[in-house]
């Protein structure tokens, strides 16, 4: 009997990346492939562009697929191949790909593997991440063009799925046990509002109708911009149990100088204002951020701006991102680079702030009763997340810790666990 083919997939990147790669192992399934640790016959390295930094991870993840797979068919995809023509890694690969086109993909791995017998069809349906929170991408590409960013030359225009197939991806997962459905794209919140996409429906438009699909239980948003936190989605999340009380919405800087020069559409005051909507509507939301450090021309003064903006907002939890511009992108030209000991310093200060707005964040909720949607188990204990995006970790149904980046200094709450 033909030994059955095997694959592992080295992710680098975002949600949406995550998203590619657990869709490719669905098809992979699909044809007759499984899983495995190690000694692959196929590897797949799914890159990320993002920063120099996330580059320079590629090459690392390139070597370990092949140190681990000695005998591999391996393939490069994602967002590096898109923009980058001179990657080292390149020539040693069997197969280069980008972003999308999947199904493309699949018959050129074929090739590769002529005797693969196809499998059950339901049975691999299900695009999964995670184990009880499903993300799922409902848009990808995006045209705004912030000049520290590279994501528009590797992901290319708007792109929405049809509503039909939200649906019923939702619908199977639902099915399949995931409790909690998270909505991502890479630019979110312009779902459905690209000049070609043939329905006549928006975000909130969206979520309307997977509110409506039976036992579903949570919809979690994963990140939209300031600009398109409507009026009409504070109203449906306000007066939804079903979605999460949770938006990461990216400020990237506190100063206005350096947000018009990121090409970022908006000013602190407008990020103000809605984050004073937000809390009007649900006081205890949880507000998650990005924001960039050590921006060209970003002056003591511009960092203290951002600083103070972020305290006074009090998000509820924080990603620092020193800045790193690939070379395609306007900024990598900018005046003014900053020294790296300077980003370096301003971007710990800045960690430092966060961790404490997110212990602050957290203890708000010492003693109240939540609901957490159980994710793994280590040992006597369970982990979880509750809908305003912080793990818990509890060994019964009435006791519960705090997980995170708090020092490792716990505190109790009383919660309420749904299995
Ligand atoms: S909105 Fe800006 S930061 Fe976000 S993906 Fe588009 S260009 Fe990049």
């Amino acid at each position: 009997m033909a030994k059955i083919k095997t694959y592992k997939i080295y992710t680098l990147g975002c949600k949406v990346n995550q998203y590619d790669s657990a869709d490719l192992k669905k098809r992979l399934n699909k044809i007759g492939f499984e899983e495995c640790k190690n000694s692959a016959d196929l590897a797949i390295v799914n890159t990320c562009a993002v920063t120099k930094t996330a580059i320079r991870k590629n090459s690392r993840m390139f070597n370990l697929a092949k140190k681990e797979n000695p005998k591999v068919k391996i393939i490069i995809m994602g967002c590096c191949p898109e923009i980058d023509d001179k990657i080292s890694i390149k020539n040693q690969a069997d197969l280069i790909w980008g972003v999308g086109n999947y199904r493309e993909l699949i018959k050129r791995i074929k090739r590769f593997f002529p005797k693969l017998k196809e499998k059950n069809k339901l049975l691999n349906n299900i695009v999964s991440t995670d184990k009880s929170r499903y993300f799922l991408k409902i848009q990808d590409g995006c045209e705004q063009f912030c000049s520290y960013c590279i994501i528009p030359f590797t992901r290319g225009r708007l792109k929405s799925r049809k509503s039909q197939e939200v649906i019923k991806e939702v619908e199977f997962a639902v099915k399949n046990g995931f409790r909690e459905i998270i909505l991502s794209g890479i630019h979110l919140g312009l779902y459905g509002r690209e000049k070609d996409f043939k329905e006549k429906i928006n975000l909130t438009d969206l979520i309307k109708r997977l509110l409506e699909i039976k036992n579903s239980e949570k919809i979690r948003l994963s990140s939209i911009e300031v600009t398109e936190v409507t009026d009409e989605l504070i109203k449906l999340m306000s007066e939804n149990e079903k979605i999460c009380k949770h938006l990461h919405i990216p400020l990237q800087n506190g100063s206005d100088k350096i947000l018009k020069l990121m090409n970022r559409p908006y000013k602190r005051v407008d990020f103000q204002k809605k984050v004073t909507k937000l809390r009007k509507y649900m006081h205890d939301i949880a507000l998650s951020t990005d924001v960039i450090v050590g921006f060209p021309g970003e002056t003591e003064k511009d960092f203290q701006d951002t600083y103070n903006f972020i305290k006074k907002i009090k998000f509820s939890r924080l990603h620092v991102f020193p800045f790193s511009a690939h070379e395609k992108t306007k900024a990598f030209n900018f005046p003014n680079h900053l020294d790296a000991s300077v980003i370096k310093e301003r971007a710990k200060k800045l960690r430092e702030l966060g961790k404490k707005l997110e212990k602050k964040y957290k203890q708000k909720f010492i003693g109240r009763d939540l609901a957490v949607i159980v994710e793994s188990q280590n040992g006597a204990h369970y982990i979880g997340k509750t809908e305003y995006y912080f793990d818990v970790r509890f060994k019964d149904v009435d006791i519960v810790d705090f997980c995170g980046n708090d020092g490792g200094d716990l505190v109790r709450g009383k919660v309420v666990v749904r299995f």
